[in-house]
């Protein structure tokens, strides 16, 4: 079963932090955007598809009968199941209730609002376009317009952050009852102003900290934590992120989307120039040629991102997918994380404790 990612490069204004492909916009490029959108889409053949993804950028400040467009074609050129979850990424200053319902009635049934932080120096040092209580009331009108399924993204390791501030804004996001919290650790990005030099980054050592308390605070709040920065109400997971850190399917629209099969990877490259010629005439015979080739998914990507779920790896499916057996030196290596108490090894899965989580990386290219 596929997902469809769907990419929507536009944003008011560029935070100093972000690698993510997004451009600002006026009227004529959102509607060549659009329009080269839809015959892209239009030019894959038909999947049976599970989940939707609006990201950006920013898709909230698509109005919603944009949206709704782009479902209805969605729903006559693919098999979108009934139950799919379609999840769009929002800014708080992009929505309000009206606008919220507004994206219900195009098909929206989750909402991923990026507040990014609940302390207003921190959101300033950020450069987001919002203060924290608009980020909360972001929330709140899209649970009045009929959002039952909100997640929040946060950050942490961002400047001047405390183990007591990543605990508060954990405590924020429970306190708005939301059914899912991301939580990404702030990666300094080559050829971002970040990567000039940004003062009041914390230490390895407070980052490791701020992390358990986030992470606490998340266990006492009733969320399980899923992957090694999500954690959901049980039954609110990520049905369409998980299908990245399990190796799935799926197909991705737009500039700088990627796309599997679960054997190799394309992608489009991330200019939105580019991209409207490739598809201003219409749909095309073969797409995948107007993309990079991104190369197989192999053995060690399915080890290096399962291991970031709370499933772990499945040995089964890196034999019988993948064709491969983890060595005699692997095998070792990962009695000695379980020793250290790192990892856990059970019914053919190797999974990483929250200890092993906050050094993964180091496990990772040991075990790679
Ligand atoms: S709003 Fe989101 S996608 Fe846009 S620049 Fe900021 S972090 Fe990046």
């Amino acid at each position: 079963m596929y997902g469809i990612y769907i990419h929507i490069p536009f944003c008011i204004r560029k935070c100093p932090y972000c690698d993510f492909y997004s451009v600002s916009s006026d009227e004529d490029l959102r509607r060549d955007y659009l329009s080269a959108l839809k015959n892209q889409i239009l030019s894959f053949g038909r999947v049976e598809a599970d989940t939707v993804y609006f990201g950006g950028g920013t898709p909230s400040l698509l109005d919603p009968r944009e949206i709704a467009d782009i479902m209805a074609l969605l729903r006559r050129q693919f098999d979108i199941s009934s139950g799919a979850e379609v999840t769009m990424e929002c800014n708080p200053a992009t929505a309000d209730t009206a606008k919220f319902r507004g994206f219900i009635e195009a098909g929206i049934n989750r909402l991923s609002v990026g507040c990014q932080s609940f302390q207003d120096e921190t959101l300033r040092s950020l450069g987001r376009l919002h203060s924290a209580e608009e980020a909360k009331a972001a929330v709140r009108d899209a649970r009045e317009a009929g959002f039952d399924n909100i997640s929040v993204d946060l950050m942490l390791g961002i400047p001047y952050e405390t183990p007591a501030i990543a605990e508060a804004d954990a405590l924020a996001a429970a306190e708005l009852e939301v059914q899912h919290v991301s939580s990404y650790l702030l990666r300094i990005c080559e050829g971002t102003p970040f990567a000039d030099g940004v003062p009041g980054i914390p230490d390895d050592d407070v980052q490791a900290e701020c992390y358990r308390r986030f992470c606490r605070v998340m266990d006492e709040s009733g969320y399980r934590q899923y992957e090694i920065s999500n954690f959901a109400v049980p039954g609110y997971e990520s049905r369409h992120n998980l299908k990245y850190w399990q190796c799935g399917q799926w197909l991705g629209f737009g500039p700088g989307a990627h796309m599997s099969d679960s054997v190799r990877r394309y992608s489009f490259e991330p200019d939105i120039g580019r991209f409207i010629f490739a598809f201003r005439g219409g749909p095309v015979t073969d797409p995948l040629a107007l993309m990079r080739d991104e190369g197989t998914v192999d053995a060690e990507e399915y080890i290096i991102t399962s291991l970031r779920t709370s499933s772990g790896l499945d040995t089964a499916i890196l034999s019988g997918r993948y064709g491969v057996r983890l060595s005699a030196e692997q095998l070792s290596f990962i009695g000695k994380c379980r020793d250290a108490g790192l990892a856990e090894v059970s019914e053919g899965h190797v999974r990483l404790t929250r200890d092993g989580f906050l050094v993964s990386n180091s496990i990772l290219s040991e075990l790679i």
